[in-house]
């Protein structure tokens, strides 16, 4: 899964830095949290593909952060414990968590470690959360935003502009003809490929408003590519 977003809840700065540092140069995009009630404040709003998440933490420790993210729904977890009694109550609790790592640790194998759960764990989640540069699209709550500057600003679009948008966001860089996104998006109507230009003009507009003028392509002659926002 490229470009994932991992929560690193540690309270520790040099340990977070370390952390946030080789997940930057791995590709996978970042957030902070120095507490426990930081992360089960922040997790519905940044909605993380995976959390790593330190036991002894301040307000709320690990503990409570993991039963309460189980209890939301199944955002992988991986544990960073500084302790055996931690791994014994970990093993001894079965409360979840996808894998744990042993403090002091290897910043490559904290990194390896992420990419298996990833990995393990995206063919029985679906990804639910499709995101490019500052575009983000969530595909259960059918909502689409765009952050600049820390500031999110929700997108307003028609069901069928969305599901162009999910289509093409699944496949970034590749050239959909007209009719492949007739035949994914308005399945069944038996509207004309120009009707696939109307609503893909409508897309575009929307998208310039929020300042990615260049998230969607026309590839003459062929169709329409969705790049990298
Ligand atoms: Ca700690």
């Amino acid at each position: 899964m490229t470009n994932a977003l991992i929560l690193i809840v540690e309270d520790e700065p040099e340990i977070a830095e370390i952390l946030d540092a080789y997940l930057v140069r791995e590709g996978f995009r970042t957030y902070r949290a120095a507490d426990g009630q930081v992360a089960i404040d922040i997790q519905p709003s940044i909605k993380p593909d995976l959390v790593l998440l330190d036991v002894k933490l301040p307000r709320r420790d690990g503990w409570a952060v993991l039963a309460e993210l189980n209890r939301r729904g199944n955002t992988p977890v991986i544990m960073l414990t500084a302790l055996d009694e931690d791994i014994d109550r970990l093993q001894g609790l079965r409360l979840g968590a996808d894998d744990y790592i042993v403090k002091p640790f290897n910043p490559v194998e904290v990194v390896a470690r992420v990419h298996a759960v990833l990995r393990r764990t995206s063919g029985l989640r679906t990804q639910r959360v499709l995101r490019a540069g500052a575009l983000e699209l969530d595909t259960e709550s059918y909502q689409v935003s765009v952050s600049t500057r820390g500031v999110s600003t929700s997108l307003a679009l028609t069901l069928t502009e969305f599901r162009i948008l999910a289509h093409m966001m699944k496949s970034p860089n590749r050239v959909f003809s007209r009719s492949e996104l007739l035949d994914a998006c308005l399945p069944g109507s038996d509207a004309l490929e120009r009707t696939v230009d109307s609503h893909m003009s409508n897309l575009r507009k929307k998208l310039e408003q929020v300042g990615n003028s260049d998230a969607i392509t026309v590839v003459r002659g062929v169709g329409y590519r969705f790049g990298r926002a």
